[in-house]
Formats: structure tokens, C-alpha cells, sequence
């Protein structure tokens, strides 16, 4: 049987229930479509949500409603090597009043209601239901037909936000068929049962405060870092890793995880949880040059389908841009339905408001940071450098201190060589 909708978004992740709340609060007639058996069902991220402003514009009380769990007041970062490890962290009075900076969140519950919220706003969510392939009519897409169902789901527009493999942006020839391995990344996670009481002891928390910290030099030399969020009462504890330098590393991610788990440092913070699952997931990762087209003629592409998500080094920032795009992308079909133009120029208004926005601008201004993550130094002799400085810091022993810059200079030229050191500067200060 096939029904008609004035748009259809396919995929229910943060991208695609944002496009279909915009569109269902304008009064659009919109079929959200997904392949889970519910919103969220098929997806995990590491686990911190930032800042959400177009979601916060639409609900002014949106982090009272959202289920969320701890906010991050306390952000920090590890250098390890095998014996040693160097922190800093950051606890900001700011960061522990509202609005706050950042929350840890599920995705089967954060996805799940969203979604919910675009059906309650009149969306028609189509759970079970694997998008197979585009309609194409006189030239433009005009619906999708579902794997297993027979008929088809009409519209003049569709919202491909289907998340980073996107199948359909590919179909609708707007992605590259094959994807270049230098620019994904893998990321995986182990979720840990700990009792809140010990969540907060251990990490010096107090009511509903949070902690997110992330690791270097965890991966035994492959292109990485690690992380370690707190929830109410478990623990997110994973690994992300450079497509391009695992394959060539041979090493296995689980292999990786486990022996991220069983370093001491990490290991006293995890000691008496319980280990509940495994997931894992793929993070487009190339940024600014990733991006592919964005319209084609009766299509829009949002979220990680659009390759929009900002992995700087010291953020990991997908969710809020993928929801941004979906609100844009909403936005841009609601003014399409008013000059009844859904070709590719009718829809531009999507690329325009998309580039006026953090999220182009952002993915713009950290440009050529992927290209300074690969780096192989950072994941492994920067941490030693840092360890092996500190240590020399603090370490009295009876003999006389040296001048620290000149200590700093000789084990930068140890560990890293000073040639790299100024060159890896300047790279870090054109890319940051
Ligand atoms: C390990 C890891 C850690 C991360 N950490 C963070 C973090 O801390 N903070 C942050 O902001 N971001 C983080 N991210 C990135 C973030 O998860 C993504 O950027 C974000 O989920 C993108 O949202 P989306 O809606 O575009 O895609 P997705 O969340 O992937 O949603 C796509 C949806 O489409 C559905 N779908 C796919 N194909 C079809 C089809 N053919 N038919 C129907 N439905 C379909 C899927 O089931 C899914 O529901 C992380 C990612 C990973 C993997």
C-alpha cells in the first residue's frame, strides 16, 4: 500500500526527530522513518550531550523535559604511558549552574522520547521499517520504498538522516560511494554498573555533578584516545580509534579496550563496577572536507550523514550538530512547501542557513585539525614527554634542580626531537 506525506525523514537519531519536530510544529504532514524497532534502539555514542540551542529555542525548558543524567562540571585529560599518567582538569563553578554545559545521556531514552516529541507534535513514526531505496519521479526523488513492505511512502521531499553510512545520500548520488578510511573513525564502549554512592566518592562528585574525562596515549600507538563518563549509576568507559591506523596497527578494538580497562590508572577507577555491554559505532571524523553535497533535487542530507560532526581533539561535538542541521533542514522544507519549489534551488535555503551557522562555521574554523590528528607523535611520544617532564618536576632526590625550560628542551628532544616539536606547534596552533 502506499501513502502520501508532504516529507519524509528517514532515520529517527538526533538529526532526523529535530527535522520532523520543525516540520510537524509547522503543521507539515511528516512520516519519520526507522529501521529500530524503536528511536534509539540501534544507537550509541560515547555519552556527552553539549549545549542544544535549536532544540533549546523550541523547548525553552528542554533540559527539564529531556532524560538526561549527570551534568559535566569537572572536564579533564590524561596523558598516559604504561606506569605513569599526567592529568589536568578543569572544574568550573560556571559549569555547575543552569544552563549547563553538558550531559551525560543514553541514547535508547535521549533518542526515544525526541522522537516521541515529533510525534506528539503530529510526526507519523514509522518504527521496524528499513529504508531500502529513493523514488525518483521526472528527474527528483519523490519517496523511498521500505525492505520487506510492498507499496511505497510518497513525498516531494525526503531528509536523509540516516546516520554516517547513509545509504541514501550515496543512492541519491550525493556522497562519494566509497569512503576514504582517513577520515572515519570506529569508536567503542563498554557500559559499567557502579552504585551512584561510589560514583560520586571516587570522583569527588556531589548531587547530580558529572565527570568527563578523556585519555591520550591509551592505544598502544594507534591513532586514538579514550574516555571515561559518569552516569547516574554506571560508568562509559571506550576507546575511539582512526579507522585508517587500526587496519594497519592489525590490533582488534576489543583487544584495545581490554587492556585500556586493565591499565592501573583506569583500572582503580573502574575497580568494583560490573561490566553490562559492548557497543560499538563509526564517528565521520574528516570534518570541513567531508562534507558531501547537501541538497540534490527533492533531498536534503543532515547529521552524520552530512559527515557534520566536529572531532577537534579536545571535543567530540555530533549530537548538537546533528540536531542543529535537522531544525535547519526542517526549516528550509517548510519554505520549500511555500514556494511549492522542491528542487535542488528550491531547497538551497538548507546550505545557506547551515553555512550562517555554528556548525559550517565551526567544521570551517577546525578544518585542518583532522588532518593534525594524524599525527602518530601525539598518541604516543607527547604523552611519554609529558609524563617523563612532570615527573622530573616533582621528583626531589637531593640534586640540584636544572632550569626547567632547558629540562623541558632535553626531554623534548628525547622523546620528540626538537625539529618536530616546533613543527608539531605550529601545526596544532594553524589547526586549533
Ligand atoms: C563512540 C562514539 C562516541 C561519540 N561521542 C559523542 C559525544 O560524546 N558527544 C556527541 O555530541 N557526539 C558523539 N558522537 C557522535 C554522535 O553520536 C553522532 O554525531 C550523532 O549520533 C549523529 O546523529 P544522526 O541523527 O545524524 O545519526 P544517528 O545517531 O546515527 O541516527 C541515524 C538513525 O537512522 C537510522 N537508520 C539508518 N539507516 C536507516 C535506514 N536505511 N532506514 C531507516 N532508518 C535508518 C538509525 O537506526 C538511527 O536511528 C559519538 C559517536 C561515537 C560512535
Amino acid at each position: 500500500m502506499s501513502k502520501n506525506f508532504q516529507a519524509i525523514v528517514i532515520g529517527a537519531g538526533p538529526a532526523g526527530s529535530s527535522a520532523a519536530l520543525t516540520m510537524a510544529r509547522a503543521g507539515l504532514d511528516v512520516a519519520l522513518v526507522e529501521r529500530g524497532s524503536f528511536p534509539g534502539e540501534k544507537n550509541m555514542f560515547g555519552g556527552v550531550l553539549h549545549r542544544m540551542p535549536s532544540l533549546e529555542k523550541i523547548f525553552p525548558d528542554f533540559w527539564e523535559r529531556a532524560p538526561l543524567e549527570r551534568h559535566i562540571i569537572k572536564k579533564g585529560v590524561t596523558f598516559m604511558t604504561g606506569d605513569s599518567s599526567f592529568s589536568t582538569t578543569i572544574e568550573a563553578g560556571n559549569f555547575d549552574q543552569p544552563p549547563y554545559n553538558g550531559y551525560t545521556i543514553f541514547r535508547p531514552s535521549f533518542d526515544r522520547w525526541l522522537a516521541e516529541e515529533a510525534v506528539a507534535a503530529g510526526a507519523t513514526l514509522i518504527t521496524r521499517a528499513t529504508v531500502e531505496d529513493l523514488i525518483r519521479k521526472d528527474g527528483k526523488i519523490a519517496g523511498v520504498t521500505i525492505q520487506g513492505r510492498s507499496g511505497q511512502l510518497n513525498a516531494p521531499v525526503v531528509v536523509a538522516a540516516d546516520g554516517v553510512l547513509s545509504f541514501t545520500a550515496q543512492k541519491a548520488g550525493l556522497r562519494r560511494p566509497v569512503f576514504d578510511p582517513a577520515q572515519m573513525a570506529v569508536g567503542v564502549k563498554a557500559l559499567i554498573d557502579m552504585p551512584r554512592e561510589m560514583i560520586d566518592e571516587r570522583f569527588g562528585l556531589v548531587r547530580d555533578q558529572g565527570f568527563a574525562n578523556e585519555f591520550v596515549g591509551c592505544t598502544e600507538g594507534v591513532r586514538g584516545g579514550g574516555f571515561l563518563y559518569t552516569n547516574y549509576d554506571s560508568l562509559s568507559l571506550g576507546l575511539v580509534f582512526h579507522l585508517a591506523s587500526l587496519r594497519t596497527s592489525g590490533k582488534s578494538p576489543c583487544d584495545l579496550l581490554n587492556a585500556f580497562a586493565e591499565q592501573p590508572q583506569v583500572a582503580k577507577m573502574i575497580r568494583g563496577g560490573v561490566f553490562r555491554e559492548y557497543s560499538a559505532h563509526l564517528i565521520p571524523e574528516g570534518g570541513y572536507d567531508m562534507i558531501p553535497e547537501l541538497v540534490g533535487d527533492g533531498i536534503i542530507v543532515a547529521g552524520d550523514a552530512a559527515a557534520l560532526c566536529n572531532a577537534t581533539g579536545m571535543n567530540l561535538e555530533g549530537i548538537n550538530l546533528a540536531s542543529h542541521s535537522g531544525v535547519i533542514a526542517g526549516e528550509a522544507v517548510i519554505a520549500a512547501h511555500q514556494s511549492a519549489d522542491f528542487s535542488r534551488s528550491g531547497l538551497v535555503a538548507y546550505k545557506k542557513l547551515l553555512e550562517e551557522s555554528y556548525v559550517i562555521k565551526d567544521l570551517k574554523q577546525f578544518r585542518k585539525a583532522p588532518h593534525m590528528l594524524h599525527n602518530n607523535r601525539i598518541y604516543q611520544e607527547y604523552p611519554e614527554l609529558m609524563c617523563s617532564f612532570m615527573e622530573n618536576i616533582y621528583k626531589i632526590d637531593g640534586a640540584p634542580k636544572g632550569n626547567v625550560t632547558r629540562q623541558f628542551l632535553k626531554a623534548a628532544k628525547e622523546k620528540v626531537g626538537l625539529g618536530n616539536l616546533v613543527a608539531d606547534g605550529f601545526s596544532a596552533w594553524r589547526s586549533l
